[in-house]
């Protein structure tokens, strides 16, 4: 076990973690992103597939950079 995060294997934070070998890097787990994968370009930089499953409606409103209107 990494004796900096103490995860297998590492925490992506972890300066002991491995580049990630995508393409580019999700802003919210810090996993690379793969060739032929689908992410999200946001103002903040890429978000994995996962990690938009895993956003409410509302994140992902404003992640998009928009926002919800009161009627
Ligand atoms: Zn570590
Ligand atoms: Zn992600």
């Amino acid at each position: 076990m990494c004796e900096i995060c103490g995860q297998i294997p590492c925490h992506p934070r972890c300066p002991n973690a491995e580049e990630p070998d995508g393409k580019c890097t999700c802003i919210k787990c810090g996993y690379g992103i793969m060739e032929d994968d689908e992410y999200l370009e946001t103002a903040e930089g890429p978000v994995c597939m996962e990690c938009l499953d895993d956003m409410s409606t509302r994140e992902l409103i404003e992640i998009c950079g928009e926002q919800l209107q009161k009627a």
